[in-house]
């Protein structure tokens, strides 16, 4: 009986030590178990933060090469209008938009005023003009005015162009055509005259003793008269008439579709209105006078040299026989 109560007692003692020793063993694997599930939840975790940024980095270089392309794009063409309509249809490609204007004058902006307008600066303080947008999404605003940075580049190379095309073709001093550019205009309206049938009457004009002014008042005086002149030349023509500085003190006048009658009426406006006006030169006030010289198409001549000699002899005479007049290449 003894022996029985023994043998049960040990047996148990057993089967606690057993269970003990098994219990840690499961508490180990369940610790294990727990570490690994949380190291896989991390690792899951990581892999989708590399997923996101790599679609992230996916798109930003989508937009990159985007906005690359589109840049390029609009560079292909230095005309304002062209540069838009080129923008305009990219615009398109990556955002939802209604409607996309390039409105270059502050004053129709009234007529936009349901729009998103984005001032185009240029320069600091100068706005080319404004881009007015239809029905963007809140979303897609800032993208927007990343793309429409794209425009600006184009828009600033092609008023650039613009720039220097006009600095070639005017005369730095006078703002009227330079010889060059003139000459060209006139061979273009000599064959327009031909081919329509039309007069077209040349004038060349001269300032009268302006030699006199330069040296009694400085040169700086002089270019302030030449300015003016061309100012008071320019408000008595026409739309289609152009005018060029010829020389120093000559200007040239191509009027369009005008006979020798009509010739003198304009001359002679030109001369009275020089002749009636005070030129304000730096502290001085001046009154100047100039001698024209005229030649028309076809009365005269089919030639422009011709017309151009023609004109600068009926200049002469007008300033052998006193100045301050008008005089006609004899028909
Ligand atoms: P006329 O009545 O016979 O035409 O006499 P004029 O004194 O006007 O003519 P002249 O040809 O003797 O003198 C023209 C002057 O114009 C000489 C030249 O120094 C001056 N001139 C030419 N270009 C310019 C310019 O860009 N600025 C200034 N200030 N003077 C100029
Ligand atoms: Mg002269
Ligand atoms: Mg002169």
């Amino acid at each position: 009986m003894l022996n029985l109560i023994l043998f049960l007692i040990i047996t148990l003692a057993w089967v606690l030590f057993l269970r003990n020793i098994f219990s840690c063993r499961l508490k180990g694997f369940e610790d294990k178990n727990k570490r690994l599930t949380d190291e896989l939840k991390g690792l899951t975790d990581s892999k989708k933060k590399f997923d996101l940024e790599n679609t992230q980095l996916n798109k930003t270089l989508e937009d990159t090469l985007a906005l690359y392309e589109l840049t390029l794009d609009i560079c292909r063409s230095l005309e304002e209008e062209k540069v838009f309509s080129i923008f305009n249809k990219n615009l398109k490609k990556y955002i939802g938009i209604g409607d996309c204007r390039y409105i270059k004058d502050e004053a129709d902006l009234i007529k936009y005023k349901d729009h998103m307008i984005l001032p185009l600066n240029i320069e600091e303080n100068e706005v080319a003009g404004y881009l007015a947008v239809d029905s963007i999404l809140e979303t897609d605003k800032e993208k927007f005015g990343i793309l429409a940075q794209q425009f600006l580049i184009g828009l600033r190379r092609a008023l650039l162009y613009q720039k220097v095309q006009g600095l070639t073709i005017t005369d730095g001093l006078t703002q009227v055509y330079c010889r060059r550019y003139f000459l060209e205009r006139f061979g273009e309206e000599l064959k327009r005259s031909k081919k329509n049938k039309l007069h077209l009457s040349f004038l060349m004009i001269d300032i009268d003793n302006f030699k006199q002014f330069n040296d009694r008042y400085g040169h700086l005086v002089g270019d302030a008269i030449l300015r003016q002149v061309s100012k008071i030349i320019s408000e008595n023509v026409r739309q289609i008439d152009f005018i060029g500085r010829y020389g120093g003190e000559e200007f040239s006048i191509v009027l369009a579709e005008t006979d020798k009658e009509q010739a003198n009426f304009a001359g002679q406006r030109i001369r009275q209105a020089i002749e009636g006006a005070t030129i304000k030169a730096y502290d001085e006030k001046l009154k100047v006078t100039v001698s024209i010289g005229i030649s028309t198409f076809p009365v005269n001549t089919r030639n422009m040299q011709d017309l151009i000699e023609m004109a600068d002899q009926a200049l002469y005479v007008a300033k052998e026989t006193g100045k301050n007049k008008v005089c006609f290449s004899p028909a």
